[in-house]
């Protein structure tokens, strides 16, 4: 008998079978790992929790007030380090901030805020560095946008779409005098000074309290998917088990997908090769002392530092660390063509600049240490991205085969869109 099959239980999967279960519809859902969470886990070591990649909840949808989750409101300042000759910091975000900049690159904004009121924006169709430019104007895309989203990237951003998802502030001249009320809207990829965060047990506490709410005879862990033939409408794991599936809801990544179809058709082989990642390297840290910075997240644009974005998550969440200890968690963007880095030689390269910056230094000590590779890290579209996803979705659909998730639909989505897509993929399996 057939009925609808779930495969990946990160939060999107959990999402996607909270849903189907709710709708008192009957499904199996398969993960590959022995626990459930995906991107959003957390792993114990001597006591610290790390987090697999830095994590903090931006929003809570609707579905949080139905777990039993304890969450804790954190106010923490955020930083940026601007591409100065001097190393000076400003709280993110750095358009709430400008009145922080030294004189100079003040008049510099001030002209680009003239140019753009005699000069209405136009609607950007073209690469994402000129959607940037329009956005933030000149100074401050060389000040910090350029070399960031560039650091995070590893491709060129005239090599960019448009249609990549950017919610950059323009500057304005209240801000530049100092004068600006510090907004609560979004900035440069969110608004990292106020958030939410559990209570204790890491980022883990999400999906531990998502699987809490279902029914253990469904879930299937440690089952790696191999195969999905569309035709048949069968999957096959590798520990052997197959199942015939009615509809088939993934959350793993869709050029993983791709490679599990049976036959595929050519133009679907062609399309895969446009999506387009950028890989991860996460080094979290525990150290013997407490932290000597004072902010949350430090983003950091300069070309010469391997790493785009550090987080002190000891400063947002106490039951983190033991009791007087800080801990560290390290960004470094790869990739194995555009930008090879072995795990060595990023390891080597992250304490030398966590130095250079000051970050760690003598006599802090490192007493444990946590470095891993996620290969799909950000999604970066380029102009061949959009219709190779219309080409695959639309293959995959009429098979009855629906992608959710960030890795899934292949576009950049926080913690409660990847929720949101998993219930929405959940209606689609019950509408086949
Ligand atoms: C470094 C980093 C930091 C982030 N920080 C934040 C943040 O601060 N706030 C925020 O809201 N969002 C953040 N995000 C985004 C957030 O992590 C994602 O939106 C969300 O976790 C995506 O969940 P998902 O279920 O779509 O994918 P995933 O978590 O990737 O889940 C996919 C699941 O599929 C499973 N799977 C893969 N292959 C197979 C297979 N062959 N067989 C069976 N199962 C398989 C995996 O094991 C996994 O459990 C961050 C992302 C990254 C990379």
């Amino acid at each position: 008998m057939s009925g609808i099959v779930l495969v990946g239980l990160g939060v999107s999967g959990l999402a996607c079978a909270l849903e189907l279960q709710q709708q008192a519809a009957g499904f199996s859902a398969f993960e590959r790992e022995p626990v459930v969470g995906g991107l959003t886990r957390s792993e114990r070591m001597d006591g610290f929790t790390f987090d697999y990649g830095p994590h903090v909840i931006l929003q809570t949808p609707e579905l949080f007030g139905r777990l039993d989750l304890a969450l804790e409101d954190c106010v923490c300042q955020s930083a940026i380090f601007p591409n100065l000759g001097q190393l000076i910091s400003i709280p993110a975000p750095i358009q709430h901030h400008l009145h922080r900049l030294p004189v100079a690159e003040r008049v510099k904004i001030f002209l680009d805020i003239v140019r753009r009121n005699l000069n209405p924006r136009k609607k950007i169709s073209g690469s994402f560095q000129e959607l940037i430019l329009a956005q933030s104007g000149k100074t401050l895309f060389h000040l910090f946008f350029r070399d960031y989203e560039l650091k995070r990237m590893r491709l060129p951003l005239a090599e960019i779409d448009a249609a990549m998802p950017s919610r950059i502030q323009p500057p304005s001249l209240p801000y530049l005098f100092g004068l600006g009320q510090a907004s609560r809207q979004v900035a440069c990829g969110g608004n990292d000074t106020r958030f939410k965060y559990p209570r204790a047990g890491g980022i883990d506490a999400l999906p531990k309290a998502m699987l809490h709410r279902l029914p253990p005879t469904r879930l299937h862990l440690q089952h790696d998917l191999l195969e999905i033939d569309p035709l048949q409408k069968q999957v096959v794991f590798a520990n052997g088990r197959s199942e015939y599936f009615s509809s088939l809801v993934l959350s793993l990544p869709l050029p993983e997908v791709v490679a599990r179809l049976q036959n595929p058709p050519p133009a679907i082989l062609e399309a895969a090769k446009h999506l387009v990642y950028s890989s991860l390297y996460v080094l979290n840290v525990g150290i013997d002392s407490p932290s000597r910075l004072p902010w949350a997240i430090a983003r950091i644009p300069k070309q010469d530092v391997c790493f785009y974005r550090v987080s002190v998550p000891s400063n947002y969440s106490k039951a983190s660390v033991p009791d007087g200890l800080s801990s560290l968690t390290v960004e470094v963007a790869h990739h194995e063509q555009r930008h090879p880095l072995s795990t060595l030689e990023a390891r080597r390269l992250i304490y030398q600049d966590l130095g250079r910056l000051g970050i760690l230094a003598a006599p802090q000590q490192v007493v444990v240490e946590w470095l891993h590779n996620i290969r799909y890290g950000h999604v970066v579209y380029t102009a061949k991205t959009r219709p190779a996803l219309a080409l695959i979705f639309s293959y995959l659909s009429q098979h009855g085969i629906y992608c959710c998730g960030k890795y899934g639909e292949w576009r950049d989505m926080l913690m409660p869109h990847a929720i949101e897509s998993g219930a929405a993929a959940a209606h689609k399996a019950l509408t086949q």
